[in-house]
């Protein structure tokens, strides 16, 4: 076989394998472009589970009709500017809406703050992209799509059902809700109850709105510092335990993360006063020079690496284990509830 260039859809596809993995996975980018655009409100609706349609409404900056095509191309952002090193928005690599846009039926509608004018729309199907036309929208940006994944059959295949793929998006939406309590959110559709977080300038009252009014009389509340890397939020009592991992939430520089390593550091820091099968409840705020944290590991952005993986781990388990022993917690008197 001789060598020959993949299309620009296959090419989508196969990135859009990393990116888009579940419905999920289509709201943290899409909320994610909302609050990189400024948006103070952001709704998300869905529909079975979010693989029949996902969408996201923002009153965000939006996007000017010149700007829709590029939107939906490539490695098109308006994002990053030369420095990997330094990455300050959310997003930056220009992949989230052309992968959605090949694997699903894609509408994006927008009203750009800035030139006033009117809205306008456009659609790509198959990675087929229609000309912008006129739309109406008051403001902000609204991205809908619909039937995800209805072109890769096998990847449909692998989804979860309704329920499951409902709860990752409740989960996705909270932790955001965590990192940016002055944004109202509010998740809706006929396959969940509606969930609302107001916007509040306490980050704490946001943290009890998602974790639950009684995590503030149960927790301890974190502020170590080492070596120049921070460590701040709320350590759970080990009494205070639940059966899975779904509230422990930990944020880098602000941005929601999902890494092992970070998991594994709260097992250790628990480990003797927390049963195995226990998961204590933990909201987390790492903050550190952007030099020393690589959040471009992985085009899903949820893992991280830090450049001292044994510094972070020894501030997380230390700062927590000295909360615990300061409060007189001691495996032999806690045992785990
Ligand atoms: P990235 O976020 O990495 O730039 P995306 O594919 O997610 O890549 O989005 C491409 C571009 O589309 C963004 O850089 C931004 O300019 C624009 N965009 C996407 N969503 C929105 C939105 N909700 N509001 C305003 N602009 C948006
Ligand atoms: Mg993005």
């Amino acid at each position: 076989m001789p060598i020959y260039q993949l299309s620009e859809t296959m090419i989508d596809q196969i990135a859009a394998g990393e990116v888009v993995e579940r419905p999920a996975s289509v709201v943290k980018e899409l909320v994610e472009n909302a609050l990189d655009a400024g948006a103070t409100r952001i709704e998300i609706a869905t529909a079975g589970g979010g693989k029949s349609l996902l969408r996201v409404s923002d009153n965000g900056g939006g996007i000017a009709v010149t700007d829709l095509p590029l939107a939906i191309r490539r490695h098109c952002t308006s994002k990053l500017s030369d420095n990997l090193d330094n990455i300050q928005t959310l997003g930056f690599r220009g992949e989230a809406l052309p992968s959605i846009g090949s694997v699903a039926r894609l509408t994006l509608r927008s009203r750009h703050r800035e030139s006033g004018a009117d809205a306008h729309e456009i659609r790509v199907q198959n990675g087929q992209v229609e000309a912008p036309r006129p739309a109406a929208l008051s403001q902000g940006t609204v991205v809908e799509v619909r039937d995800l994944f209805y072109s890769v059959p096998a990847r449909l295949k692998f989804l979860k059902g309704e329920k499951a793929e409902s709860s990752a998006i409740t989960d996705v939406v909270r932790r955001m809700a965590i990192a940016f309590p002055q944004v109202r959110f509010e998740l809706t559709g006929e396959d969940r109850t509606p969930t609302v977080f107001e916007a509040t300038s306490d980050p704490l009252a946001r943290i009890a709105a998602v974790v639950g009014k009684e995590f503030g009389e149960n927790a301890l509340q974190l502020d170590a510092l080492r070596e120049g890397v921070e460590l701040t939020g709320f350590a759970g009592l080990p009494t205070f335990n639940r059966g899975n991992a779904l509230f422990q939430f930990f944020y880098v520089n602000g941005r929601p993360v999902r890494d092992k390593s970070l998991l594994s550091a709260i097992r250790g820091a628990y480990a003797d006063v927390v049963a195995r099968d226990r998961h204590p409840v933990a909201v987390l705020f790492l903050t550190l020079d952007p030099r020393d944290v690589d959040v471009n590991v992985h085009p899903a952005k949820a893992d991280v690496r830090f450049r001292d993986p044994g510094l972070v781990r020894g501030l997380v388990v230390g700062a927590i284990r000295a909360l615990l022993a300061d409060s007189g917690i001691r495996a032999s008197t806690t045992g785990a509830s």
